[in-house]
This record gives C-alpha cells, sequence and structure tokens, in this order.
C-alpha cells in the first residue's frame, strides 16, 4: 500500500500532523509503538499497567516512559495518543520572551498567535472556575505573583 506521508508517534504533534494532511487529501499511515486505550482499559490501579520499556516493550507496554539520565529525568507517553494520554490538561500561552532565541526565525510570538486560537477552539478550553481551585493551586498563584511571573488574576494566560 503507498502512502503519501508516514508519521511516526500519534501524540499531540504526530496525531494533528497526520489529521491536517488528511483533511488535505493525503493518505497518511501513523505509526505508534505504544498500545491503544480505551476508557474501559486506561491505568487506574496500582497493578494497572503504567510503565513503558523501550528495551523490554514486550514486557512492560505501560503509558509512561521514564528515562533517567546524569542529572535530568525525562517522563513521556507511550500510546496511541501518547501525551495527550497524561498531560495536566494547562493550556497556556508562552509569554513573548520565550520566543527570543533558540527557535528557528519562521516560528515567532505573532506567527503562533492564531495557532493558539485554533487549539483553544478545538479543544473547547475553559478556565477553571474560581471556585474549584484547590488551595494548593491558590498558593502557587500567590507564590508566582510575589515573584512577578504571572499575574495574580486566575487564568488570565489560558487560552
Ligand atoms: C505528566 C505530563 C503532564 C503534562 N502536562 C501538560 C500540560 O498540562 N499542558 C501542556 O501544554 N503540556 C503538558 N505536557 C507536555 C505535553 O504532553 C507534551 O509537550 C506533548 O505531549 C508532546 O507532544 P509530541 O507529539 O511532541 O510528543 P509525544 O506526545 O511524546 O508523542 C510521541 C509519540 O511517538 C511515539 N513514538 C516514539 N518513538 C516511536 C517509534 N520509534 N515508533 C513509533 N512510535 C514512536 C510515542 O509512543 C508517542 O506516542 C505534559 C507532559 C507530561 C509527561
Amino acid at each position: 500500500m503507498d502512502f503519501d506521508v508516514i508519521v511516526i508517534g500519534s501524540g499531540f504533534g504526530g496525531a494533528i500532523t497526520g489529521c491536517r494532511l488528511a483533511q488535505k487529501n493525503k493518505k497518511v499511515l501513523i505509526l505508534e509503538r505504544g498500545k491503544e486505550w480505551t476508557k474501559d482499559t486506561y491505568p487506574r490501579n496500582i497493578e494497572d499497567e503504567w510503565i513503558w520499556s523501550n528495551t523490554s516493550p514486550e514486557k512492560y507496554h505501560g503509558w509512561t516512559d521514564l528515562r533517567t539520565f546524569k542529572g535530568m529525568a525525562v517522563i513521556t507517553g507511550a500510546g496511541v495518543g501518547s501525551g495527550s494520554l497524561i498531560y495536566a490538561n494547562v493550556s497556556a500561552i508562552p509569554p513573548k520572551s520565550v520566543f527570543q532565541a533558540g527557535w528557528p526565525p519562521e516560528i515567532t510570538y505573532d506567527e503562533m498567535q492564531p495557532y493558539y486560537s485554533t487549539v483553544g477552539d478545538v479543544l473547547d478550553l475553559q478556565e477553571v472556575p474560581a471556585k474549584q481551585r484547590s488551595p494548593r493551586v491558590q498558593l502557587m498563584q500567590e507564590g508566582a505573583a510575589k515573584l512577578g511571573q504571572v499575574s495574580p488574576r486566575p487564568g488570565r494566560r489560558v487560552l
């Protein structure tokens, strides 16, 4: 079988790329190393499958790929949907300063704005209502505001 595009990985990056290309009538194959989880098989209990091992995937095929390096640990998803299976559902627009260095010239704060709007629309993002904010979140918010990092007004940076 022939494909116009083969995408490796079905996380936010791969799945959306595959979707947009298919919408443009491209024939797309998405390859995913991990399993497909459903609401019935999704790991919830301690004895469920959680860990993915890149060296023994036949034995450990959970949805969390945790790797430790010198001075750094990295956690990522393994499964259909990948990071979207395990992320914390927080959507925020990075400040302009984030784009000042380290990015290709085409990727700028202004260039990205319409895409943040698209994400906001597709995910139907909502601010967390004030009464649902836990004491821990409120404490973080106050601490960050005191450091001058974010507005004390909740949700300001949420799309
Ligand atoms: C616990 C946690 C919480 C997070 N919370 C948030 C949040 O609240 N808000 C936010 O914006 N971001 C959050 N993130 C970050 C966000 O989830 C990631 O930035 C995002 O998922 C990255 O998407 P990606 O498509 O680039 O990569 P991934 O989602 O990692 O997808 C990569 C995919 O490629 C597959 N793959 C890898 N190698 C192969 C191979 N050789 N063959 C086939 N398939 C392969 C993997 O299995 C995986 O499915 C969180 C991340 C984690 C781990």
